[in-house]
């Protein structure tokens, strides 16, 4: 049996036996960590919310074989006014879901660690909107995968995309094209804000994900596109707030 300390947060948990919870947990460093957290739903519990959603902390962890028992816990964050936005703790359940659908043990995901963190406090300490939010908090999530969209040429024949040219964007090619490669209708129109939103938003972190315009952050897009490239339904999307 081996002892770990692991920094954490809280993606998934389903109730065990009569006080026991599983939980899966994101580690920056491991990846995916499935663990028990024994007694956290008795209520004089230490671990009481440790084994929460969204709960961040330091796990205290004993491990044997495959199987990983929570110990102790070092709270640092439970983000817990956003449950008291209905929106809002649906827009954070998302992120939540996105992230596990991609995690693997042992495979550290530094970046999308940092990345799940500052999108979640920006949704829950500010009162930035939420569709820009999630929106470059997608983009970001695209890149760190592995298939960030192509913003600047033409995905067909390679032009450069000027300012102000009629733009369209293919999810199965993952970029934008031309007006002259345009062939079907499922290529949607992308207006010159929303190119330029999405290449101003990969270049910034989360505070800069704010909409200039009306409906500038194309937010439904970018859901399709990384839904599309995950080949799988995300099970709180259809919760969505409009
Ligand atoms: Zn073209």
């Amino acid at each position: 049996m081996i002892q770990t300390e692991n920094t954490a947060i809280v993606l998934r948990h389903v109730n065990y036996r009569d006080n026991d919870r599983m939980v899966t947990l994101l580690s920056p460093s491991r990846g995916r960590i499935d663990a028990i957290i024994r007694n956290c739903r008795k209520p004089k519990s230490h671990n009481l919310n440790s084994g929460e959603l969204f709960a961040l902390g330091d796990y205290m962890m004993h491990e044997n074989g495959g199987h990983i028992t929570v110990t102790s816990v070092r709270l640092i964050e439970t983000f817990y006014p956003l449950r008291n936005d209905y929106d809002r703790l649906t827009c954070g359940t998302y992120l939540l879901n996105l992230t596990e659908a991609v995690i693997e043990p042992e495979q550290p995901e530094q970046e999308l660690f940092m990345l799940l963190l500052h999108t979640l406090s920006r949704l829950t300490f500010s009162d930035q909107e939420w569709k820009p939010l999630l929106a470059g908090f997608l983009l970001h999530f695209s890149a760190c995968q592995g298939f960030k969209p192509r913003l600047n040429h033409c995905v067909f024949c390679g032009k450069r995309l000027e300012a102000g040219e009629p733009a369209f964007f293919d999810s199965e090619e993952g970029g934008v094209l031309c007006g002259a490669c345009r062939r079907r209708k499922d290529q949607v129109p992308l207006s010159a804000e929303q190119l330029r939103w999405m290449r101003g938003a990969l270049e910034t972190g989360s505070a800069g994900w704010v909409n200039t315009e009306e409906a500038s952050a194309p937010f439904t897009l970018l859901r399709k596109y990384v839904e599309q490239r995950l080949g799988r339904r995300i099970r709180s999307a259809s919760m969505l707030p409009e």
